[in-house]
């Protein structure tokens, strides 16, 4: 007979709430998830992702100072 326990998966934190859960993010820059960004932060090297939201693959770091030209409205 095998004594099956019920393991509870760490890791399951499920925060569903309204809108992008991901701005509540400390590592998304906001400014940039408003103008349609990933806005990912890689904290250990200060640069942000500037993919379109929900893109495809891994994110793209940029520097801080190619990120501030979006957020300036560089279309
Ligand atoms: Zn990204």
């Amino acid at each position: 007979m095998n004594a099956e326990f019920p393991v509870t998966s760490p890791g399951t934190t499920e925060t569903s709430d309204e809108g992008r859960p991901d701005l509540s993010n400390s590592n998304v820059r906001e400014d940039l998830a408003m103008a349609g960004r990933c806005a990912l932060v890689h904290l250990p090297t200060g640069r942000t992702c500037l993919l379109p939201l929900r893109h495809k693959g891994p994110c793209e770091f940029h520097r801080p100072q190619e990120a501030q030209d979006i957020v300036a409205g560089g279309s």
